[in-house]
């Protein structure tokens, strides 16, 4: 069941799941969709994804082993497409290098940061990754994030593309400076977002607008609504919680009527941060 694989505990089971340790294990995987004509969806720590209750009818893919290993190399993080931010910001700290401590609230992995392009605090991945190697099914690139497409929250990739390694660029700065950054940004974070509840982050993307998309949720009064076993968050409206016993439907049925409420009082359509995998969409805004 892919709920094990997502952050806030929903979603149903994958047709077939792999964890490829090394590129050629990885190709090996992608090979063997390719002969099956079978979709491929790669899962980080599933901290953006909501996934369909009724599942992905494909290849499901988590890298491991040395595809979510991280080390330093001179002033760089070399890091697979599966290692956890918090490793590489450990790396770094460890190494005396500075650049990542943005990432320490982001519960992800580099390759999903490198999908829709992460950030938090006035940084982001495009600032300081220097290169990814995409694998899919026809082989493997180094892509920078110009050929990414990286932009807000967004990049180029689809799914059957893998990012496979990254390489970022740091700068050196004293280790017990960046511990007391973090230590910062998280308190930040504690203080403004349900930390300790199960979620998949920003529901939708910041609108254009003078009010963020949490801030104009709240204005609807929606913050505390209930449908099924999922709420809005009390304490940021842009948070969907797993309450209890969640289904994707039910964070599905809050994002479209919070969707409905941001357009009738702001004008606003607002777009979905939050990835979408299997049978599972948003109903269009008639
Ligand atoms: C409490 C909380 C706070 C958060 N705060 C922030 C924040 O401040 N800023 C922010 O940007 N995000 C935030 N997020 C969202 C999330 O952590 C980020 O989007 C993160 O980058 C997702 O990484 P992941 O590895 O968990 O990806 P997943 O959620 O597993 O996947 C997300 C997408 O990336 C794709 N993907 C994952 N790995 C790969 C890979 N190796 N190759 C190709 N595609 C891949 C998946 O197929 C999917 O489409 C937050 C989430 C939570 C729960």
């Amino acid at each position: 069941m892919l709920s094990r694989f997502t952050t806030v505990g929903t979603g149903g089971p994958a047709r077939a799941f792999a964890k490829p340790e090394t590129v050629s294990e990885l190709e090996e995987a992608l090979g063997w969709a390719v002969e099956r004509d079978l979709p491929v969806a790669t899962v980080g720590l599933g901290s953006n994804l909501l996934v369909a209750d009724q599942g992905f009818d494909g290849l499901v893919l988590r890298l491991a082993g040395e595809l979510a290993a991280a080390e330093i190399e001179g002033e760089r993080l070399i890091a697979g497409g599966g290692a956890a931010n918090a490793v590489c910001l450990h790396r770094a700290r460890a190494a005396g290098l500075g650049g990542f401590e943005f990432a320490c609230a982001i519960p992800g992995t580099v390759g999903g940061g490198v999908w829709m392009n992460a950030g938090a605090y006035g940084s982001e991945w495009a600032a300081i990754l220097e290169r990814a190697l995409v694998v899919d099914a026809d082989g493997s690139r180094w892509l920078t994030p110009a050929e990414l497409g990286l932009t807000y929250r967004h990049s180029e990739l689809r799914h059957g593309q893998v990012v496979a390694r990254a390489e970022f660029r740091l700068s050196p700065r004293p280790a017990e400076e960046i511990k007391a950054t973090v230590a910062e940004l998280q308190g930040l974070r504690k203080a403004a977002q349900p930390t300790n509840k199960r979620t998949f982050g920003s529901v939708f993307k910041n609108p254009e607008h003078e009010l963020s998309a949490g801030r104009m949720l709240e204005a609807c009064g929606l913050k505390g609504h209930r449908i099924g076993g999922a709420q809005i968050s009390p304490r940021h409206a842009n948070f969907i919680e797993n309450a209890d016993g969640a289904r994707s439907a039910d964070a599905i049925a809050l994002m479209a009527e919070a969707r409905l409420r941001a357009r009738e009082q702001f004008g606003v359509e607002l777009e979905h941060e939050v990835e979408l995998l299997g049978p599972i969409e948003l109903p269009p805004l008639s």
